[in-house]
């Protein structure tokens, strides 16, 4: 139990992911009445005025159950089929509990697609904006009979951290069906214990989340810190605890829940760097020598053409690309100053030597801090 009341008590914007487990079972089908709880706890956040986005799971679930398969299909087209036949069973369920709370909900299907293009991101927000400004409580889940591989989240932890991003949460609540994150796995060591706090993502905690995800479900704790990763550089509180236990939305606003809480970092991005760094599909990229890199991770400089040893894919000035080091792992996005094509004419070049190879060049540096962003972890 933790005292966090001042922390989160100035949360106003909120978003609740809840998982397949919590949901849905093969046998059973969706849980009636834990979606009732669910309604009825996120009603009463908003009626103490916060806004809340509902992130849930469970359309593949309930579509397995309903169906009477065995499990979830392997097949692409399968899954799809399968998502497509629980998803309005999903929301007729929702519609039904929050009906007697007297709210209105929304359906918003989304992939990773509509996230990483720029004007559909904005479009997006403005959505949710406005539902909000209304008072109804959008709900939220993967498009998945349209998701293929290329353009999917993938899963819904990391799916409710870019909507948290999107709509400028200040906290995540990720409802599983676990008390939260533990320093191993708990069904097998019974020394494990809870992590109240993280206040730093490091390598420990990265192996304290072995990759896991249940019948149903399709995360399990790795994903989850892959969404922590987002939000806390993104300025956002994010906590993992057990949906099963009632009252514990309203426990977490009291600052006594049990669970585990991660902090944001302090010199969170703006707007546009988070967009850059979490949803933004990077059209190419540029391979960037040793000085450079030193550079840009550890002396907050922009990217000049001399440390440009390589540029790829198709990408024109203003453009997200990604840079990547020599040995190909990607250390930083940001906008580029020029296209691909006079990045080829220009890499390796001094800064006083740009107007002689690119004579239109009206920039001194090739991606400015400002529209630079250096990725967590790296
Ligand atoms: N979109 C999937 C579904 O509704 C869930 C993905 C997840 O649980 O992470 O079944």
């Amino acid at each position: 139990m933790h005292k966090l009341s001042d922390i989160v008590n100035n949360c106003g914007r909120v978003v609740v992911k809840v998982g397949s487990n919590l949901l849905a079972s093969k046998s059973a089908g969706i849980n009636l009445s834990r979606i009732d709880a669910i309604a009825k706890a996120i009603s009463c956040l908003q009626d103490k005025g916060k806004s809340v986005v509902l992130v849930s799971s469970g359309a593949q679930a309930a579509g397995v159950a309903a169906l009477r398969l065995k499990g979830k299909p392997k097949a692409m087209a399968e899954k799809q089929a399968v998502a497509a036949v629980g998803q309005p069973l999903l929301m007729e369920a929702y519609e039904n509990a929050f009906r007697k709370q007297r709210k209105h909900i929304a359906q918003i299907l989304l992939t990773n697609d509509d996230l990483s293009n720029k004007a559909r991101f904005f479009n997006a927000k403005n959505t949710f904006n406005a539902l909000l400004d209304k008072g109804i409580i959008p709900v939220v889940n993967e498009n998945d009979t349209v998701a293929v591989e290329e353009i999917k989240v993938g899963d819904n932890d990391n799916l409710s951290a870019m909507v948290a991003n999107l709509v400028e949460a200040d906290l995540l609540v990720l409802l599983s069906d676990i008390d939260g994150l533990f320093t191993d796995d708990p069904s097998k060591n019974p020394e494990a214990k809870l992590v109240p706090i993280v206040e730093k993502i490091d390598a420990g905690i990265e192996r304290s989340a072995k990759k896991a995800g249940s019948e149903l479900s399709t995360g399990g704790m790795f994903t989850k810190i892959q969404a922590a990763k987002k939000c806390v550089s993104a300025g956002i509180l994010m906590v993992i605890c057990n949906g099963e236990e009632p009252g514990i939305l309203k426990e977490i606003f009291e600052g006594t829940f049990k669970g585990t809480l991660f902090l944001p970092k302090k010199n969170a991005m703006t707007n546009k760097k988070r967009w850059m760094a979490f949803v933004a599909n990077p059209k190419g990229f540029v391979v960037v020598d040793e000085g450079a890199k030193e550079a840009l991770l550890n002396r907050a400089k922009s990217l000049l053409a001399s440390g440009v040893i390589d540029a790829g894919g198709e990408f024109k000035a203003g453009e997200t690309i990604s840079v990547r080091d020599i040995g190909g792992s990607e250390i930083a996005r940001g906008e580029s100053a020029c296209s691909r094509e006079e990045m080829l004419l220009i890499k390796g070049c001094r800064t006083e030597e740009l107007a002689k190879r690119l004579p239109s060049c009206k920039f001194k540096e090739v991606i400015h801090r400002d529209n630079l962003v250096i990725l967590a972890g790296s």
